[in-house]
């Protein structure tokens, strides 16, 4: 029997990296999905390639989740059973740039703050009342240990990641009398497409933050998030820090030489 059989999951930043990958670790075991991205074109390609492998029912959503009337027109397209889905991953999330503060675009500062913070609470505001009125699920809401540390030119995102860990233990304490848990996942370092985004493009930039060491990679943490979901419903597991073996802290990183 697989683990996730019949069950629905809303997953945001579906397309790529960490959410990519947990949309595929869930359709394996069974679970229809809503995939929410901007790239509508890679949402099609995973909804093909779900269905045909796996069987499951796959919902895509062209969706910027820090425009709240995009995510409430999706939201009321969707069928009645997709509004009340047991797994929510609110995992869209990303970073601009390593600038002080002070040197920051504010544009990069506002997308930041708009995507990560208010893009968490619009989805987690229109799934969350219809999962509580079903009975039952859990949020897992894809973190950082930029939510525990703040590192040089972290400024902004580290404040998003932060408000991520207090939104995640604010429901948390909200939804104590409903059998709903809520996750957070904050890992260390993961190769995705996050640090080329961060670097806006620049491949050297991005490559240099992996450099040296073996990051985690979106399967790592696919396969945590798979593991935390599928408890004993009375079980919750409310945070998990997870890093690559050679990172202790955001800047304690142990890297090889001419690697
Ligand atoms: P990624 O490969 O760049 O994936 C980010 C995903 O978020 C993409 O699917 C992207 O899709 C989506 N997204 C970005 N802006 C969006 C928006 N406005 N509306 C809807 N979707 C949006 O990066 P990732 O590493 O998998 O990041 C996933 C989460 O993990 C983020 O919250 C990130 O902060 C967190 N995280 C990452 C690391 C790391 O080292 N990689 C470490 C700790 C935490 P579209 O571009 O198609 O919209």
């Amino acid at each position: 029997m697989k683990m996730l059989e019949g069950r629905i999951a809303v997953i945001s930043g579906a397309s790529a990296g960490i959410g990519k990958a947990t949309a595929e670790y869930f359709a394996k075991e069974g679970c229809n999905l809503v995939l929410i991205a901007r790239r509508l074109e890679r949402l099609k390609e995973l909804k093909k390639d779900f269905e045909a492998k796996y069987d499951v029912s796959v919902v895509i959503g062209a969706v910027d989740v820090s425009d709240f009337d995009q995510c409430k027109i999706f939201f009321n397209s969707l069928d009645e059973k997709f509004k009340a889905p047991d797994i929510l991953v609110n995992n869209a999330g990303l970073a601009f740039g390593m600038e002080k503060l002070i040197e920051k675009p504010v544009e990069d500062m506002d997308k930041m703050i708009d995507v990560n913070v208010k893009g968490v609470i619009y989805i987690t505001k229109l799934f969350v009342p219809y999962m509580v009125e079903k009975g039952g699920g859990s949020i897992v809401n894809v973190g950082s240990i930029a939510g525990r540390e703040v590192y040089p030119g972290g400024n902004v995102y580290c404040a998003t990641k932060h408000a991520v860990r207090a939104l995640s233990n604010a429901l948390r304490i909200e939804l104590v009398d409903s059998p709903i848990r809520v996750i957070e996942i904050a890992p260390g370092l993961v190769e995705t497409e996050f640090s080329i985004v961060r670097f806006k493009g620049d491949k050297e930039k991005a490559d240099n933050v992996y450099k040296g060491l073996t990051p985690l990679y979106p399967d790592d943490i696919a396969d945590l998030i798979l593991y935390t979901v599928t408890r004993p419903p009375h079980v919750q597991i409310n945070e998990v820090v997870i890093m690559p073996v050679n990172q202790a802290t955001t800047t304690v990183i142990h890297r090889k030489q001419n690697e």
